[in-house]
């Protein structure tokens, strides 16, 4: 098989797929997307937590976001397929002097940017999230226009969507190399055969780093293991529980019907790509959960997985078109925020690629920034 495309995308996860459906929708062209497994999404897009907020501490984050969510909100009438984005709030729990003037500061911002964001104090957490226990917070962030949505429903809504504006998406078919006449990328090679073009967009996620290889660049992004368990049913978790983040520790949990899902960061997990089970891990998020729900005492462990964090830096995305080789477009590096961030990131790229003045502006996020040492962290990471 030889095909010709005007662009491929490599990957056909969160970021590979809303990358499609806008470059479809601008009319970009011939637009092939190749996922290398039998299931779109099934990379970690399908092992997300699904959570999706604009409380972040940097004004390109919190943009990407509060974008994010208004594409969020009028999903089903853009793509035609429903999708669930349940409003339910996201909570940071602050138990220290520190923290809250970290988290003070970033309110600071993101209502200077519009944001419905509150501060509120530990009588009122109970009346939103009811089993946390709260004797020793001192304050707590909400903003009730975060939420959780479903991954599934993007992929499903997003490839459905591409797919009729005459985008072609290949499963089973892996990148195993690139073609390259001197700086330039013409085509790459799959284990399908090859697909000559002169774009191809790297939505690769965690193995955004390989595909970076293959054309001899370094891009700064590193797959880290991260797990969650899900509990089985709790008659004391209403319908409205938000997402909770215990700042101190880490852990993160919210509804997932009909019990809890609970996820933490264990910041000593080095880069690779397995994602087997470790069971000190999931005691490690358990102790953390025991700790701030008690009641969890009696809960029975429903699931639990891992998946891979596709980590940059300073954990920001990278978007933008690479340095040092022609035709390769990035939309890599979401650092545990990707399913948020991938409406948005998604149109941001295909207006950049159409020749438009993107919506936002994301030159915080450019490829360049790392060369040119001019990068701002993203401190607020779960
Ligand atoms: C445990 C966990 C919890 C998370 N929770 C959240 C959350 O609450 N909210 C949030 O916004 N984000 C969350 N994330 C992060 C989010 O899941 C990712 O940022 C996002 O899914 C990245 O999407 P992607 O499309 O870039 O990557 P992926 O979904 O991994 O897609 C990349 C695709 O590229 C394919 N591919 C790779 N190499 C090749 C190749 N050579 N040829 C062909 N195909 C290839 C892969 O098979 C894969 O399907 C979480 C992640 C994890 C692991």
């Amino acid at each position: 098989m030889i095909k010709n495309a005007d662009a491929v995308i490599i990957g056909g996860g969160i970021l590979g797929l809303s990358t499609a459906f806008q470059l479809g929708k601008m009319k970009y062209g011939n637009i092939i997307v190749v996922e290398k497994e039998l299931f779109l999404g099934s990379g970690a897009t399908s092992k997300c937590a699904g959570g999706v907020r604009a409380q972040f501490t940097t004004r390109i984050n919190i943009e990407m976001s509060m974008k994010s969510e208004s594409l969020l909100v009028h999903f089903e009438e853009d793509t035609g397929y429903p999708a669930i984005f349940d409003q339910v709030g996201y909570m940071f729990l602050i138990s220290d002097e520190i923290e809250l003037e970290t988290f003070s500061k970033a309110v600071e911002l993101q209502r200077s940017l519009g944001l419905k964001v509150d501060l509120i104090d530990p009588s009122e957490i109970n009346k939103i999230a009811p089993p946390v226990r709260t004797d020793d917070i001192i304050k707590a962030t909400f903003c009730k226009d975060d939420g959780l949505a479903d991954p599934n429903d993007l992929i499903q809504g997003y490839s459905t969507a591409a797919r009729k504006q005459g985008v072609e998406i290949l499963i089973e078919t892996e990148v195993t190399g690139l073609k390259i006449a001197g700086d330039k990328i013409t085509g790459v090679k799959t284990n399908k055969g090859d697909i000559d073009t002169p774009l191809i967009i790297n939505a690769a996620g965690p193995f955004a780093k390989v595909v970076g290889q293959m054309a001899g660049i370094a891009i700064p992004v590193e797959p880290i293991k991260r797990q969650i368990v899900t509990t089985g049913a709790l008659d004391y978790i209403p319908h409205t529980f938000p997402m909770v983040v215990d700042v101190k520790s880490g852990l993160y949990f919210h509804k997932e019907s009909p019990g809890l899902l609970l996820g933490w960061a264990d910041k000593s997990v080095q880069p690779g790509f397995d994602i087997s089970i470790d069971p000190d891990y999931t005691d490690a998020i358990l102790i953390r959960a025991l700790e701030r729900v008690p009641q969890l005492e009696t809960a029975k462990v429903s699931k639990s997985w891992a998946g891979l964090y596709e980590t940059t830096p300073d954990h920001h995305a990278i978007i933008g078109f690479a340095p040092d080789i022609t035709g390769m477009f990035l939309n890599v590096g979401f650092s545990g925020h990707g399913m948020m961030h991938a409406p948005a990131a998604g149109l941001v790229a295909a207006e950049i690629i159409c020749g438009k003045k993107p919506s936002i502006d994301i030159s915080p996020l450019s490829p360049l920034r790392f060369a040119k040492g001019a990068i701002h962290e993203e401190t607020n990471v779960i």
